[in-house]
C-alpha cells in the first residue's frame, strides 16, 4: 500500500507571491524597497490604480463604494481599507490577521473554552496579542531599521472581528494601525513597514521567524494561557490540540485534516518490515495525541 506523504502544515494557502520589507536583503533604496512591495501584492494595482490619493478612496467609500485591498506577503492575510468614523473623520486601516501556527493554537483553544468561556478567552486573546507585539515590535523595528535608520515602527492595537462566513467559526483576530488621511497622503504614507513584515512571523513559511522564542508554540501556548486562554499542545508532537471539538468530543484532534487526532507522522522512521500478504499494519492505527 502507497504510503501517503504528510501534508507539510505550514504549507502555504493560496496567495500571491510576493517580496517582503526585509532589511536583511540586499536592495534599493528604502523608500523605493516599500514602493515596491505595495506593487507586489497588488495592493496598489487594487487601490492606487482606481483611486490616485487615500483622500480620493475616502470620498469613494462616503458613497457607499468599499476602498479594500486583502491580500498577503507569503505570511498570514492581511487588509488596507478606507474606515470612515461616526465624527466623519477617515483612515486608511491596515490590519494583519493571525495566521499560522498560532491561528491553530487559538482555534483549538477556542473549542477548548466552550461556549461558557467565550467572553474570558476573546479578551485573553487580545491582550495577550498586544503583549505579544511588543514583544516583537522592536525585533520587527530593528530589521527596518538597517535600511532605514530613522525608523519608527507603527504600534499596532489587537482587534477583534466576528467569524467569517466560510471559516471555522472563532472570531478573527489580528493587529491594526489607522493611518490618518490629509490632502498630501499617499497611499505609501499608509504602508508601515514592520507592520507589513509582521504578517511574516505568522508565516506559511517555517524559516522567517523561527530564530524569535516568542513564536514557537510552546511559547505561545504559554502567553495565552497566562492571559486565560486554554491553549493546549500535545506533549508528544506538539502540535495544537483540542478534545472538546463537537464532533469529536473527548478525542484530542488537530485542525489538521492529515494527521487528525494521530499523533505525529506514523509513517516516518518506521523500519518495520511491510507485510507480505495483507495491506495494513497495526501502525496504521498511530497513536492518540495527549496534552502536555
Ligand atoms: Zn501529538
Amino acid at each position: 500500500m502507497p504510503k501517503k506523504r504528510k501534508k507539510n502544515p505550514k504549507a502555504p494557502r493560496k496567495q500571491a507571491p510576493a517580496r517582503s520589507i526585509s532589511a536583511q536583503r540586499p536592495g534599493p533604496e528604502p523608500e523605493v524597497r516599500v514602493v515596491r512591495v505595495v506593487e507586489n501584492t497588488g495592493l496598489r494595482g487594487s487601490l492606487a490604480e482606481r483611486y490616485p490619493a487615500p483622500l480620493d478612496g475616502v470620498k469613494a467609500a462616503r458613497t457607499g463604494e468599499p476602498v479594500e485591498w486583502i491580500g498577503s506577503i507569503e505570511g498570514s492575510m492581511m487588509r488596507h481599507r478606507i474606515v470612515l468614523a461616526d465624527d466623519g473623520t477617515a483612515a486608511v486601516e491596515q490590519a494583519v490577521f493571525v495566521g499560522g501556527c498560532l491561528e491553530q493554537v487559538l482555534l483549538c483553544a477556542w473549542h477548548q473554552a466552550g461556549e461558557p468561556g467565550r467572553d474570558r478567552f476573546e479578551a485573553g486573546v487580545l491582550t495577550a496579542l498586544d503583549a505579544l507585539h511588543t514583544t516583537l515590535r522592536p525585533i520587527l523595528e530593528a530589521e527596518v531599521r538597517n535600511v532605514c535608520p530613522d525608523y519608527n515602527a507603527a504600534v499596532l492595537r489587537s482587534f477583534r472581528e466576528e467569524p467569517e462566513r466560510h471559516g471555522a467559526g472563532m472570531p478573527l483576530f489580528g493587529w491594526r494601525v489607522l493611518h490618518p488621511v490629509g490632502p498630501e497622503t499617499t497611499w505609501d504614507d499608509t504602508v508601515d513597514a514592520a507592520a507589513w513584515n509582521s504578517s511574516l512571523t505568522m508565516s506559511s513559511w517555517p524559516d522567517h521567524y523561527d530564530h524569535v522564542p516568542a513564536l514557537q508554540p510552546a511559547r505561545l501556548a504559554q502567553l495565552l494561557g497566562d492571559h486565560g486562554v486554554p491553549a493546549v499542545l500535545c506533549a508528544g508532537c506538539g502540535t495544537p490540540i483540542t478534545d472538546r471539538h463537537p464532533r469529536w468530543t473527548g478525542i484530542w484532534i488537530t485542525p489538521d485534516s492529515e494527521s487528525g487526532p494521530v499523533c505525529g507522522d506514523r509513517h516516518a522512521g518506521s523500519d518495520a518490515p511491510d507485510p507480505v500478504l495483507g495491506m495494513f499494519t497495526d501502525e496504521e492505527f498511530g497513536e492518540p495525541h495527549r496534552p502536555a
